[in-house]
């Protein structure tokens, strides 16, 4: 047992209901009826009253109070069924979201929200690597681990993104895209050529730097405002040849003052670390057994002599008998390690979990008070009414590639984030419901952190979408100052708020 991941655990709570659908011929033919439209238009289609609509309707996260029932499903092939779909809900004034993986913590790929036309994009699930150029041309619809195996069985090649395999390029990619690869080569949506996408008029574009730089930038980190991508072209990298995993494990008898300066000191590393290095915190419940009490882990990719070299400072600040893991791993050997299963995901897709979470970015380094605060805050909630652990990124540093790009390449506006925590938690024992206090609690766990330092420089990552989190506020902690050039182009690409999820641009 390695890394924690989110997906192995969903495997613990893999739910047996396939999400196959079909076509349901027998839903009313007036054309003075949404589903009367989109049957003018031949789409695949699901309403309520259609066999498969609730096994299809299942969002990922099943935790009380986020399933929402869309007022259709439809599942186009093509963008100019998109474009139709699209046409039809502007008719009928309906809101509009995508779904492509279903991954969202609040489920907005329903919509967020009852009625809603919902475009699943599972058909859009093309993928080739032009073999000169390196190009990826990838649907919407495909799940990160199917890319990732596809990539490099065709010509060893791979891009930067996140480590569970089911979850959907669509989603991941218009709001950031992280993984162990990321401060070498970027987060996912920094490998964008051009997206196909279908705008609130129903018009089909080919979007670049060039062809739409508004929407080109809005799209690649507030992508569910906009439009709905249906596929991507993307720069590939070629697969490091290795990767060195390692694993630094810390007693649970760690007094506060130790942990604060263990995290402390691997700051201070981190502000020069090589690109080439991926470190986390991990830190969870004693109800949570998988994995150590506090750990940093991470991935090196490079020899292991280079490793060494570079972890050298580090280990020379830290306790002389800091027990440590590592091993050499090949590509998607790395990939299978760091999702603690396969990388591949299950067809028909059928993981789900209960859960809540949220996310906490900082620009500059997390102060002494913040990180007391926060690791008492852990220490003194043994009886907290979830199952919970922390996982503490390392995105910035002199020479992360994610902060090497200024706010005027995308509207992602987490480049300067030094670190991205998330705080996850899952009903006690993996047992559902999730508490009613759950959500409360995970709150001034939050807040235990951000409390000491004011909230200046605390921002919030947008595919951990925290549904708790009023619009404005979404808005402040996802966006920042990005937020006003965001709210002007949404004004012009989608006046009517076609594309809407409670914390879209332009919710108030
Ligand atoms: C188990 C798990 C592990 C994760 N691991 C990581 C990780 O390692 N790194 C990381 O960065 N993130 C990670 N995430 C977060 C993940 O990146 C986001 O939840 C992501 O938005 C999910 O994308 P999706 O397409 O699967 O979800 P969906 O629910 O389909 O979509 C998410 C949002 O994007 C919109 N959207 C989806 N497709 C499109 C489209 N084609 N056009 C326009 N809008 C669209 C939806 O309307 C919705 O608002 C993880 C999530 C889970 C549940």
């Amino acid at each position: 047992m390695f890394l924690p991941k989110l997906s192995f655990l969903s495997f613990l709570l893999a739910s047996s209901g396939a999400a196959a659908v079909s076509i349901d011929a027998h839903y009313p033919h007036d054309p003075h009826t949404l589903s009367g439209c989109l049957l003018q238009f031949r789409i695949e289609t699901l309403l309520p009253s259609s066999a498969n609509f609730s096994t299809a309707i299942q969002p990922y996260n099943l935790r009380t109070g986020l399933g929402w029932v869309p007022t259709a499903l439809v599942l186009p092939h093509t963008p100019q069924e998109v474009a139709a779909a699209i046409r039809c809900a502007n008719k009928f004034n309906i809101k509009v979201a995508a779904r492509s993986g279903g991954h969202s913590y609040g489920a907005y790929g329903l919509g967020g929200q009852n009625g809603s036309l919902v475009i699943d994009l599972q058909n859009f699930n093309m993928l080739s690597v032009d073999p000169k150029t390196q190009i990826a041309t990838i649907g919407a619809g495909v799940r990160l681990g199917d890319i990732a195996t596809y990539l490099y069985n065709n010509g060893k090649r791979a891009l930067p993104h996140g480590m569970c395999g089911g979850v959907g390029l669509g989603g991941h990619i218009l709001h950031g895209g992280f993984g162990y690869t990321s401060r070498m080569w970027g987060i996912t949506l920094d490998t964008v050529l051009s997206i196909t996408a279908v705008i609130s008029t129903g018009q089909i574009l080919t979007i670049t730097s060039v062809s739409n730089p508004d929407l080109f930038w809005a799209l690649r980190g507030a992508g569910s405002s906009f439009a709905i991508a249906t596929s991507f072209q993307l720069q590939t990298q070629p697969a490091p040849s290795n990767a060195i995993i390692f694993n630094y494990t810390f007693p649970s008898s760690t007094s506060i003052p130790d942990k604060v300066s263990l995290f402390e000191k691997a700051q201070e590393f981190a502000a020069t670390a090589p690109p080439e290095l991926a470190l986390r915190l991990m830190t969870r419940t004693a109800s949570f057994p998988i994995v150590a009490e506090w750990q940093f882990v991470g991935a090196y990719w490079g020899s292991r002599g280079k490793f060494n070299e570079v972890i050298a400072p580090l280990l020379a600040a830290w306790p002389a008998d800091t027990h440590a893991e590592i091993s050499e791993q090949k590509w998607l050997q790395a990939l299978d390690t760091f999702a603690m299963s396969s990388i591949v995901p299950p067809h028909p897709y059928n993981i789900h979990d209960t859960f809540f979470a949220k996310s906490l970015t900082t620009s500059v380094p997390i102060s002494n008070g913040s990180l007391s605060s926060f690791f008492t805050f852990l220490r003194d909630n043994s009886n907290a009414p979830v199952t919970w652990w922390v996982l503490g990124d390392l995105y910035g540093g002199k020479y992360s590639k994610i902060a090497s790009k200024g706010p005027e390449d995308a509207s992602y506006a987490g480049r300067d984030a030094l670190w991205t925590f998330q705080l996850y938690s899952v009903p006690k024992g993996f047992i559902p419901p999730y508490p009613s206090d759950g959500v409360e609690f995970m709150g001034r766990m939050h807040d235990s952190m951000t409390k000491v330092d004011g909230s200046s420089n605390w921002g919030a990552y947008p595919n951990y979408v925290d549904p708790t989190l009023a619009p404005r506020e979404a808005h402040r902690l996802y966006y920042g100052s990005q937020y006003d050039r965001l709210r002007e182009i949404k004004r012009r690409y989608d006046p009517e708020m076609r594309f809407w999820n409670p914390q879209a641009i332009g919710v108030e």
